[in-house]
């Protein structure tokens, strides 16, 4: 592999700017590596090879035009990244990973992926997903599961499965994922990348295939936290298009990333996420990495979030309730794949029963079921009584401390296959994730260390939540974090 493929996007965004590497030459490395391995780690479901390279000399021609009028590049100028294939990409084909929209070209461009694209950036492809976003491991896509970098007969975990594992083989310098409840922040500590969820609302939905639409977030993944926090620099702000998207004004994260002076700085380790029987390699590094903190001066303390042994429960309501109603939507109608019945009941029917995998399907019956009348007030309604009780926890502990350490997943990366049988075995996977989605929270997963298991080297991710809109606070203890842990090195 050639040695560029390894710079940070910041190493390469400098190279590009100093002129010893042009985009185009950038971008057909990353083309020729993504051609070599596909086959095995299957982490693009669309190859956009002809329109990145046009991308890549337009950006050229741009970076020289700017040096001429002495203008300023974009903030991602000339780099090659991909995006998780649920966000719309005008005449680029968006799965959603599903094969009910397998012939589904957008005519429009998500904010997300527009601004990335504004910003300079060099579109690779689309990035294999779980279906509709639903799924901890890659293996509910229908375009085949994506292969861990670090061991190929194991998940890169998921929903952003193809995200994790093409960041983490150099098939890109960095992507886009997505959180509902845990999607980008899991497969991150999956294959020992970094991953930030941000505050509910920092980034605009619109063009998004959605999913819950109350839990989705947008978020960068990436192989640093500096160049996380580029991309989200790039990724956040208002959108008059999406309602949920806040006003408020996004600072300047990558500048103040550095300045972090762990002495006297709060970390507050909830008991209920240390419990007995977790896998004890997994506590073992994520307490390593908490007593660096303390040993640099940070104030460790013990907190309580009580309600969290409701909150997976809870998840597993609102997720699908919100799910049965926006993939309403995938009727045959006017988009997506239609299979021809008698009559119009009968194409929805069979167009829905050939389009959808079995987790959507099993997600519209559970939502639909919580939903409904006689059972709305024992479920629903209880789940959303959680909901406010994890808000309020969360605002409690957040008076005591500066930021709360967890571990990203209970578990390393599984084999692949070995928990398809079993959706709950899966679902437990995201007990430490949802929590902070139900919250509205930023969170951050940023790599701790190393296990081992039957043999194989796997990565583990320290998970960092903050308060409402302090995507700062969490950027900066990860960065920290970085510092304290020293060099990282990734499977190849
Ligand atoms: N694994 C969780 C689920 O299946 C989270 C998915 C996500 O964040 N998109 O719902």
């Amino acid at each position: 592999m050639t040695e560029m493929l390894r710079w940070s996007a910041s190493e390469a965004l400098a190279k590009l700017a100093n002129g010893e590497v042009s985009s185009v030459e950038l971008t057909k490395a990353v083309l020729a590596r993504v051609e070599g391995r596909n086959a095995e780690i299957n982490a693009y479901i669309t190859v956009s090879g002809e329109r990145a390279l046009a991308m890549a000399a337009a950006s050229d021609a741009r970076r020289k035009a700017a040096k001429l009028s002495g203008k300023a590049a974009g903030a991602l100028e000339g780099l090659p990244i991909a995006v998780k294939d649920l966000y719309c990409t005008a005449g680029i084909r968006t799965t959603a990973g599903s094969k009910i929209l397998d012939n589904f070209v957008p005519a429009y461009e998500s904010t997300v992926s527009g601004k990335l694209w504004d910003a300079g950036a060099v579109c690779v492809g689309k990035l294999n997903m779980d279906e509709f976003a639903m799924g901890g491991s890659g293996e509910n896509s229908a375009y085949g599961v994506a292969r861990n970098p670090w061991d190929t007969t194991r998940v890169p975990g998921g929903s952003s499965s193809g995200s994790s594992a093409a960041v983490a083989d150099f098939q890109c310098f960095m992507a886009t994922g997505s959180d509902t409840g845990g999607s980008i922040r899991q497969p991150a500590s999956m294959t020992g990348i970094v991953g930030i969820k941000p505050t509910y609302g920092r980034c605009s939905r619109y063009g998004m295939v959605a999913f819950a639409s109350s839990l989705d977030q947008a978020g960068a993944m990436a192989r640093t936290v500096e160049d996380a926090a580029r991309m989200m620099q790039v990724i956040a702000g208002h959108d008059p298009k999406d309602s949920t998207s806040s006003p408020q004004a996004v600072p300047d994260w990558l500048g103040g990333l550095d300045g972090l002076n762990v002495k006297g700085l709060r970390i507050g380790l909830p008991k209920e996420y240390f419990i007995d029987g977790m896998d004890a390699r997994v506590r073992g590094v994520i307490m390593d990495a908490v007593k660096k903190f303390e040993a640099a001066g940070a104030v460790v303390k013990e907190i309580r979030l009580p309600s969290t042994e409701f909150a997976l429960a809870a998840y597993y309501i609102v997720a699908p309730a919100e799910a049965a109603s926006n993939l309403a939507r995938y009727d045959g109608m006017r988009y997506g794949l239609r299979v021809e019945g008698k009559n119009l009941l009968e194409t929805y029917i069979k167009s829905r029963s050939a389009g959808f995998g079995d987790e959507p399907k099993r997600r519209i019956m559970v939502g639909n079921y919580v939903l409904s009348s006689g059972y709305y007030d024992a479920y629903y309604h209880k789940a959303m009584q959680v909901r406010t009780l994890l808000v309020r926890e969360f605002a409690a502990a957040f008076e005591q401390v500066d930021v709360i350490m967890t571990p990203t997943a209970p578990n390393p990366a599984f084999k692949i296959g070995e928990k398809v049988s079993d959706p709950v075995a899966l679902y437990l996977e995201d007990a430490f994730t949802v929590t902070v989605n139900m919250a509205g929270l930023p969170g951050i997963s940023v790599p701790a260390g190393v296990v081992e298991d039957r043999g194989v080297k796997l990565p583990v991710g320290l998970q960092i939540i903050g308060r409402h809109w302090d995507e700062a606070g969490i950027l900066r203890v990860g960065r920290a974090w970085e510092k304290l842990r020293g060099e990282w090195s990734p499977p190849q």
